[in-house]
């Protein structure tokens, strides 16, 4: 499997493209006219930087509105057939792309095409080039890969083959399956992108939407199955028009390209195991059995007050690090640990960020095997000096600089919190409110990082995503989006912010960059929990009190379970489920809270509370600032 990705698909100027293409590990890239056409150097001068990087073109495009034209324009396609092939010649690559015709005066008819591609074959074997055709989806006669590879057979000539483009193809809702009977050394490259499912005219979709395999809605795996079926094991090549994209940074799109393309690989492989393509080993997706740990790193002024903050939640302090300062706070089967060291990654965390939750702990079935595919999908694993009486816990880097750390069953790792950390009486603590588990982890990050981030958890974890939804900040949207596995002992829900004036926007801007925003835990009773909080002192958030008049007539909710609703401050959700209750903290420090929920068989995440739980915690800020603590 050889990977390549137009240039296209990237912002900045070609060198820059390049340098980043290179960077992610790619074997060839697709050059863009325009991208040569604004470049100051000669095409000869192209080619020699494309294979200074170590790169291959794969091809040049696109040509356009070539076949099927009436005299004196088709004469003159031809003329311009051969321009290109100078340009081509000069770079170094044999493959031109052509696509379909759109023009108004093209003629159609199969038979006239295959004889202009018999003739564009002629001319371009007798260079040693070749000619790819693509059906576009929009294109005026030929819209569906089935006719372009009509119109290739008839043209008959071995100079002349055809390129399938994922896009075009599933953007028609074209059978897939009709790929599996076409010759494989007649289909010259493989084109892939994805896309979210919008109902939109296909031009303007394919031009601003496409996205990386996996990031998007189209059945690009069905795809890849069906083109593997034919022994196809040649290049690989994004193809991706995005907005976003071309606004965003190089290095982490190709980083992201070439992510998606590893894994899809890995997909097809694992689905197809007779397949010929190669793709690089790794273990399979990994099942996370759930959340173990949650980790803050403090100044210890603010972990005293986030101490506190858990004691009032009901969390007991249970460990001490042997050799570091490393709290370990319990309840239920959650663990929440304050790192107040002054050396190490969580002290340069700190430094930049303050006080937050940087590490994630996550329990899976073989941790080092986690981190082997991490890596084979272009993680970078985390690794810090391991001291006496230390484990040396398989990590990668995550959201935000963050760490993922990853701990299981198979290894010492069992024996982590009994091998790193002394058992502690706790002299302050309370009462036991019940809380369980973790039930999601809510990570906030600008909305452009947020494919990154979701290709990231369900290209290496066993997980799926969900839709994105909107969640109305009273200052702008907020878009949110899921990433589960089946059991829900892991959800991740990902925030990604477009403006400062939202919360999740306030919280980036003083946090210096994306992080876990909130931590939320499971209780089996609400109202046992809050009884039990209220004994500990725990305030929580106090929720306009016109919310439960609402949610009264909008769910017909017993007067009773109304008032037991209004006089916790619970919020309350339904689906075709079941029923959901969120209680939340007020801010500790910039934004960051817990909530605590109950689900009774409920999948969401309260998304129609979000607005009022939001309005809420602005009431706080904006008094005199985020208080500390609470
Ligand atoms: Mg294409
Ligand atoms: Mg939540």
């Amino acid at each position: 499997m050889k990977t390549s990705i137009a240039t296209v698909s990237l912002s900045g100027e070609l060198p820059e493209k390049l340098d980043a293409i290179a960077r992610a590990g790619f074997d060839g890239v697709e050059i863009f006219e325009n991208d040569f056409l604004a470049f100051d150097g000669s095409a000869r001068e192209v080619g020699a930087m494309v294979r200074d990087h170590g790169l291959e073109i794969t091809l040049f495009q696109p040509f356009r509105d070539f076949e099927g034209m009436p005299e004196p324009q088709r004469s003159r396609a031809f003329d311009r057939a051969e321009r290109k092939f100078d340009v081509m010649q000069d770079l170094g690559t044999d493959l031109v792309l052509v696509c379909s015709n759109v023009s108004p005066i093209a003629l159609g008819g199969l038979d006239r095409a295959a004889a202009d591609f018999h003739e564009l074959g002629e001319r371009a074997a007798k260079r040693g080039l070749r000619v790819g055709y693509e059906a576009l989806a929009w294109g005026r006669h030929i819209n569906d890969h089935r006719d372009a590879w009509e119109i290739v057979r008839r043209a008959d000539h071995a100079s002349i083959g055809l390129i399938l483009d994922s896009f075009h193809t599933l953007a028609r809702k074209i059978d897939v399956n009709s790929i599996r009977s076409i010759p494989k050394e007649k289909i010259f490259i493989i084109q892939l992108a994805d896309a979210p499912l919008i109902d939109m005219d296909l031009l303007y979709w394919s031009r601003h939407y496409r996205n990386m395999p996996g990031e998007g809605d189209l059945a690009v795996l069905d795809f890849m199955r069906s083109v593997a079926a034919t022994g196809y094991d040649g290049y690989l090549s994004l193809e991706i028009f995005n907005d976003q994209f071309r606004g965003g940074s190089p290095r982490s799109i190709a980083i992201d390209g070439h992510r998606s393309l590893i894994y899809l690989g890995d997909q097809v492989k694992r689905s197809e195991p007779d397949t010929i393509m190669k793709v690089p080993p790794m273990p399979a997706p990994i099942e996370v059995e759930g959340v173990e740990f949650v980790e803050f790193a403090a100044n210890e002024e603010e972990a005293a007050e986030l101490a506190s903050l858990l004691h009032t939640l009901g969390f007991r302090k249970t460990g001490t690090h042997k050799t570091k300062q490393v709290v370990r706070y319990s309840q239920g089967g959650i663990n929440l640990v304050i790192n107040t060291e002054r050396e190490g990654f969580a002290h340069s965390s700190y430094a930049v960020h303050g006080t937050s939750a940087y590490a994630l702990g996550l329990k899976v079935a073989d941790a080092c095997a986690t981190v082997a595919r991490a890596r084979a999908l272009g993680a970078q694993p985390f690794e810090q000096a391991v001291g006496p009486s230390e484990l040396g816990m398989p990590a990668i880097r995550g959201v935000g600089g963050g760490v993922l750390y990853f701990v299981d069953d198979k290894s010492e790792l069992k024996n982590i919190w009994t091998i790193e950390f002394d058992p502690v009486a706790d002299d302050a603590a309370a009462q036991n409110a019940g809380l369980r588990q973790f039930d999601h982890v809510a990570q906030t990050m600008n909305f452009d990082e947020m494919l990154t981030w979701l290709l990231f958890y369900t290209s290496i974890l066993k997980t799926r995503k969900t839709p994105m939804v909107d969640i109305i900040d009273p200052a702008g949207i907020v878009r949110s989006q899921v990433v589960e596995n089946e059991t829900g002992s892991l959800r991740i829900t990902m925030n990604g912010a477009e403006n400062r004036r939202t919360l999740a926007g306030h919280f980036l801007a003083e946090k210096f960059g994306s992080s876990i925003q909130h931590l939320a835990f499971r209780t089996d009773d609400i109202f046992e929990t809050v009884a039990a909080l209220k004994a500990n002192g725990f305030v929580p958030l106090q929720i306009s009190q016109n919310y439960y008049d609402d949610i009264e007539a909008r769910f017909g909710l017993d007067p009773e379970l109304a008032d037991r609703l209004k006089a916790a401050n619970i919020l309350y959700d339904r689906d075709d489920n079941g029923e959901y209750f969120q209680l939340y903290s007020p801010n500790y420090g910039e934004g960051f809270f817990f909530e605590i929920v109950e689900r009774r068989a409920y999948k969401g995440y309260g998304a129609p509370n979000a607005i009022f739980r939001i309005a809420a915690q602005k009431r706080y800020i904006r008094p005199q600032g985020m208080p500390k603590g609470h």
